[in-house]
């Protein structure tokens, strides 16, 4: 028990460390660098916009016929041992909101790291150069010449050059890993009467939010072995053809497109069902590949039945040089810390970190949020997930890990305190996973367990692709349990809310 207690010490973004969030600890604060930014804009002259007529009856999710999603293709080269990469991306952007459009707004956090994003070209689907442009620290703002009507698209081509940070982290590169989370500039959801879901960044948490869309990735290596002589494995979101030296990957309908490469990954696969689960570790500690794989896949299988199939046919979890777990769609990392401290016992952090990062696929991947001003609605859905997975694969672990995950930690805290609320990593995760696990539990016996999964899936269902708000849940709620018991509950974990 002690030694458990000690291994927490040595984790942290899924809610067990006190080094806080890796990720966010290492990001520079973003500046601009000038060189990306012209200081003038002029209007562009040609009229790059090729409107669609709009379908006859309006559609608003991916899962309904007709929906055209936004649509990514990426070229990239990656230079491994240069840490660098060459990008030419090609965006086909719907305006799937009920606005019309004036600008785009893209996302580029590569461009939060000093010459981290150099910008060669940017131009409409005609090859005509955009000039009318921003571009300060991850925020590339261009001014469309003509309003974007609903469910009309505009094609933009952009190319440009990565230079990875040094960081352990999802981002960047270490001696033995090199990864690419939320590496290339994307369009971030629109949302009605607010605007483009930009939040900023808070050293804690995650602050992205992603629309659903679909990806067409070909990854080429400068060369396929490392200057150490290692030959370079890939890991990605989804499974790649292979033609020559070109990895040519299809991933949609996806939140994101991840990857990651190394000179040491050991690959090992299984099955769950229809889905490969593939899995990447170092090989320094022989006795936690196989149970990362098996842990990953047992999750998936649980989670598949419990709540509803895993959407893809792929799921690849990675060894991390990281302190950190962090969830990607198809793609999960979990520290090298849980491997290195994993004795065979399932009363351990791989255990716990692998069923939580595959409920993120459900809980983040599936239903999107804002995962800043909101991260109780991934992070407490997805460690209450965990003792969904316990319950089934090891129920004689089921309360210690109340004991260890939750009471150990006398959790307090509002449940929806937002990234930049808390106080610190330690009360952030106490206050939105911890607590929120404890709302959810006493939501379950509120409910019971029928009506409680039946409120779940129901959720899926209902925003499956989408965005959900904590309204969005708690007006569903509604319908499952009365004003009185809800209001309770509410005013117990709520702060933002009144019951
Ligand atoms: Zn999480």
């Amino acid at each position: 028990m002690k030694r458990q207690l000690a291994v927490f010490i040595l984790t942290s973004c899924l809610g067990l460390s006190i080094l806080g969030c890796s990720t966010q600890e290492q990001v520079p604060l973003s500046t601009n660098s000038g060189a990306n930014t012209p200081e003038t804009a002029t209007p562009t002259a040609e009229q790059p916009i090729t409107t669609t007529p709009p379908p006859a009856t309006p559609t608003n999710a991916p899962d309904e016929p007709g929906f055209q999603l936004t649509k990514y293709v990426i070229d990239v080269e990656l230079n491994y041992d240069a840490h660098s990469a060459v990008v030419d991306q090609r965006i086909t952007y719907v305006n799937n909101s009920n606005s019309e459009l004036e600008d785009l707004l893209f996302l580029i956090e590569p461009n939060s790291y000093p010459n981290g994003f150099l910008l060669n070209a940017i131009t409409w689907e005609n090859d005509n150069p955009i000039q009318d442009y921003s571009l300060n620290g991850r925020e590339l703002r261009l001014v469309l010449p003509q309003s974007l009507e609903p469910e009309s698209t505009v094609g933009i081509t952009l190319s440009f050059q990565l230079n990875l940070p040094n960081q352990n982290a999802p981002y960047g590169y270490t001696e033995r890993q090199t990864n690419l989370g939320d590496w290339y500039p994307y369009l971030p959801p629109y949302i009605p009467g607010e605007g483009w879901l930009v939040r900023e960044d808070a050293f804690l948490g995650e602050h992205l939010a992603y629309e659903m869309s679909e990806f067409e990735v070909e990854i080429k290596l400068t060369n396929p072995y490392s200057a150490n002589g290692g030959e370079l494995v890939l890991a990605a979101s989804s499974i790649p053809e292979r033609e020559g030296d070109s990895y040519q990957y299809h991933h949609s309908p996806a939140r994101n497109f991840a990857w990651t490469v190394s000179d040491q990954y050991l690959e090992q696969e299984t099955q769950v069902g229809a889905v490969l689960v593939k899995s990447y570790a170092f090989p320094f500690h022989p006795q936690a590949e196989a149970p990362a794989l098996e842990e990953t896949a047992k999750a998936l299988s649980i989670f598949s039945e419990l709540f509803e199939p895993y959407p893809h046919k792929a799921l690849s979890v990675v060894e991390a040089d990281f302190l950190d777990g962090m969830e990607y769609d198809g793609l999960v990392f979990l520290s090298h810390a849980f491997y290195d401290y994993y004795t065979g016992d399932p009363q351990s952090n791989l255990t716990i970190i692998a069923a939580h990062e595959v409920a993120h696929q459900w809980w983040y991947g599936l239903v999107g949020n804002d995962q800043a001003r909101e991260p109780w609605l991934d992070e407490a859905l997805s460690t209450f997930s965990e003792i969904f997975f316990y319950e089934r694969a090891y129920p004689e672990f089921v309360d210690w890990w109340w004991e260890n995950r939750i009471y150990f930690h006398d959790p307090q805290g509002w449940v929806d305190s937002t990234i930049y609320e808390a106080a610190g990593f330690y009360p952030y995760r106490d206050a939105v996973y911890l607590r929120g696990a404890l709302f959810l539990s006493d939501l379950r016996n509120l409910l019971g367990e029928e009506v409680f999964i039946a409120f779940l899936r129901d959720y899926l269902a209902e925003y499956r692709y989408r965005q959900a708000t904590g309204d969005d849940f708690f007006n569903l709620l509604s319908a499952y349990a009365s004003e009185a018991d809800l209001s309770a509950l509410i005013n117990s974990y709520f702060s933002h809310r009144s019951g």
